[in-house]
């Protein structure tokens, strides 16, 4: 199985992906888990995108797509994998459609979470709070300023892609802001009788 989780940061997909992966055994494939491990290994792609991250500006097209690329070109892709933050432009979507089509795949899936823009901000500081509590590094774009930055990216550059998957009847929406229990129960509604492959 092979699922996009759409939707702005802070809405849910990371926690979501985590159970969906457990569930399926599938990859749980997120672009920004891999911009921050590639910026804390101080690969060149890391030190190009840490700044651009810092500022809450999306990396450029290119860097992702070949992140996701050589990914899913490995072994353990083919169990099927549910991306996490990526797509997050119409060009970056097109490109995982080609890469798809290469081999013969194609996406089961996309989950768009439905939530209050206004309400996320609360999401982060609290997320931003839980992991210093609980000793964990906090990330440094969870803060009410750069999300505003992030938030508007989403706007502006990933919202258009509901109406380009809502094209292809992929396209699911769930109510991101339901409990965590509420909304996984949703997603297993959306994927129920999906090819579980
Ligand atoms: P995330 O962990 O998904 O919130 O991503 C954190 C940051 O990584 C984003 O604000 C972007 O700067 C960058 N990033 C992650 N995924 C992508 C993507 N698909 N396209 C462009 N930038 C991305």
């Amino acid at each position: 199985m092979r699922v996009v989780l759409l939707g702005p940061p802070g809405a849910g997909k990371g926690t979501q992906a985590a159970r969906l992966v457990e569930k399926f055994e599938l990859l749980h494939l997120s672009t920004g888990d891999m911009l921050r491990a590639a910026t804390a290994a101080g690969t060149p792609t890391g030190l190009a995108a840490k700044e651009i991250m810092a500022r809450g500006d999306l990396v450029p097209d290119d860097v992702v797509v070949k992140i996701i690329e050589d990914r899913i070109a490995e072994k353990d892709a083919a169990k099927g994998f549910v991306l996490d933050g990526f797509p997050r432009t119409v060009a970056q979507a097109k490109s995982l459609d080609t890469m798809l089509a290469a081999k013969g795949q194609k996406l089961d899936a996309v989950i768009e979470f439905e939530v209050d823009p206004e309400k996320l901000v609360d999401r982060i500081v609290k997320r931003a709070e839980e992991a210093k509590r609980a000793g964990l590094p906090v990330r440094k774009d969870d803060d009410p300023a750069v999300f505003s930055t992030r938030l508007a990216a989403y706007r502006e550059q990933t919202a258009p892609l509901s109406s380009y998957y809502r094209g292809t009847g992929l396209l699911k929406g769930v109510n991101g802001m339901e409990s965590i229990d509420a909304v996984t129960r949703s997603l297993d509604a959306v994927l129920d009788g999906r090819t579980h492959e």
